[in-house]
């Protein structure tokens, strides 16, 4: 059978704490769009000036469409915010713009986990090709001892992307404390601001820590159904 109710059991509450987590990271930077950081800096100024203070004069800073788009680029060198964030002077775009600009000065300053999850990228990509389609043959054959041994390197694949999942951790949330940093002491939130903004960033780590539950929760659901753990075989 490839159809287990166990697996449910494993994903499912990792899946509504994404759901929720995307629901919150939306709403809040919603409600706090709508709130003009004290200083009167858009996003991209707040970025510039941030970048500025730590010496660091070649990142560039970019416009690109979306909403919640906004990514560092570490083989560019450039910061790329959203109309909202960039162009926007509201307790999100400043946020979320320093947010990304913590992820220039950790590529600057070396941050390992940065450079971890960098290196991680490419394996993953093609790992994460691979390891479904194993995972559905072998539970497909899973009556016969090939079925059994496809699921474990199905599972072995995908530790790969486990593993990135929870190296994000770190670098999410040191972004975010580099901007927490800043944003009260360079003036560009009030002292009385400096919760709300904390609050957008803290709904999007929400979702990254999400994404690392689901991905472990999924592997250890493979590693039980291959036999590995639990004593199915
Ligand atoms: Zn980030």
């Amino acid at each position: 059978m490839i159809f287990d109710p166990v697996y449910f059991i494993f994903v499912m509450p990792a899946f509504l704490l994404s759901m929720y987590a995307s629901f919150l990271t939306k709403s809040r930077f919603n409600k706090y769009a709508k709130v003009a950081a004290s200083s009167g800096l858009t996003g991209a100024q707040a970025a510039y000036q941030m970048l500025r203070k730590e010496n660091l004069n070649d990142v560039a800073i970019e416009r690109v469409q979306g909403f919640l788009s906004d990514h560092y680029d570490p083989r560019a060198r450039v910061l790329r915010l959203s109309p909202q964030v960039h162009d926007g002077k509201s307790l999100s775009a400043v946020g979320v713009a320093c947010h990304e600009a913590g992820h220039a000065l950790q590529h600057a300053t070396g941050y390992k986990p940065l450079g971890l999850r960098s290196t991680l990228v490419p394996a993953t990509t093609f790992t994460s090709k691979l390891s479904m389609p194993l995972l559905m043959v072998g539970a497909f054959m899973s009556a016969a001892p090939a079925g059994q041994s496809l699921m474990i390197i199905g599972a072995l694949l995908l530790s790969v992307s486990v593993l990135f999942t929870l190296v994000t951790l770190p670098v999410e949330w040191d972004a975010s404390a580099r901007a927490k940093k800043v944003l009260v002491r360079d003036g560009i939130v009030s002292p009385a601001q400096e919760a709300d903004a904390a609050a957008v960033l803290n709904a999007a780590f929400l979702t990254y820590l999400a994404a690392a539950i689901s991905a472990v929760m999924t592997l250890l659901y493979w590693l039980y159904r291959s036999g590995l753990i639990g004593g199915r075989r």
